[in-house]
């Protein structure tokens, strides 16, 4: 049974003591969780101490970070390795993000390095695609994230692929308030899983969480988490408040 995944993603928000706040509200509010119903955690580098002591006892929640370098170490100032996040209690880590593709230059081929330093020090890896806004209006969608999950990922060996969750995000969603329609999400959803079932078969491709992400909120999560193959959501701005988010949480309980 493939798991259904919610995963807040703060970005850059949030000091310590509202960070702390937040995880405390969830904490009190969280619905029924359990081994394929689960929250994962991405906070700023500087919280994962401290929201890692907080998540003790805290079952189904678990701790993400936001990004990691491609190489295992050395000089790289500012930069944090996989090896350091696993020693923190990471468990996940968001790569690819659009932000970061964007922002950071982050290309294919650093990407994949990525993917390969978080699996090899045993994270389990939030792989972020999806089309600009040019994209989606000329159709080429499909085609488009299809060459960003082939040139992330697809240089992995089977055995590998079941520490791989996906999350479809649409950059002209994401922040802008501008949501995919269940149908519109759902379409590409269906593609990304029979794009996985071609190159590593139909168990694989039934087991990976694939998530949505852009501008998701309680009001319009119970919608697209009804589609068969959306299996939760990457949460950004409406993961910084613990109503919100935890209003989709609930909706990822209830699917
Ligand atoms: C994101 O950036 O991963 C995201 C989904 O952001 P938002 O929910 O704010 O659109």
């Amino acid at each position: 049974m493939r798991k259904k995944i919610v995963a807040a993603n703060w970005k850059m928000n949030l000091d310590l003591t509202e960070g702390a706040e937040l995880v405390n509200d969830i904490f009190n509010g969280s619905p029924e969780l359990n081994e394929n119903k689960i929250v994962v955690i991405a906070p700023p580098y500087i919280h994962l101490t401290h929201t890692s002591a907080q998540l003790v006892g805290m079952n189904h929640v678990h701790l993400g970070a936001q990004n990691c370098h491609a190489e295992p170490s050395g000089a790289y100032t500012g930069e944090i390795s996989a090896a350091m996040l696993k020693s923190a209690e990471v468990e996940y880590v968001i790569i690819g993000h659009s932000e970061r593709r964007e922002y950071c230059h982050e290309d294919d081929a650093v990407l994949s390095k990525k993917v390969n330093q978080a699996l090899a020090n045993g994270l389990k890896v939030i792989f972020c695609c999806g089309e600009p806004l040019a994209v989606r209006d000329a159709n080429e969608q499909n085609a488009y994230v299809e060459s960003q999950l082939t040139a992330g990922l697809f240089h992995l060996p089977v055995t590998q692929l079941i520490d791989i969750t996906i999350a479809y995000e649409p950059i002209w969603a994401i922040g802008t308030g501008r949501t995919a329609t269940s149908a519109q999400a759902q379409d590409m959803h269906a593609h990304i899983r029979k794009v996985l079932a071609n190159k590593y078969g139909e168990t694989v491709a039934a087991e990976t969480p694939i998530l949505y992400g852009g501008s998701c909120k309680p009001s319009n999560a119970a919608e697209l988490f009804a589609c068969p193959d959306v299996d939760g959501g990457l949460i950004g701005g409406a993961s910084l408040k613990a109503a919100e988010f935890l209003g989709i949480v609930a909706a990822m309980s209830n699917a």
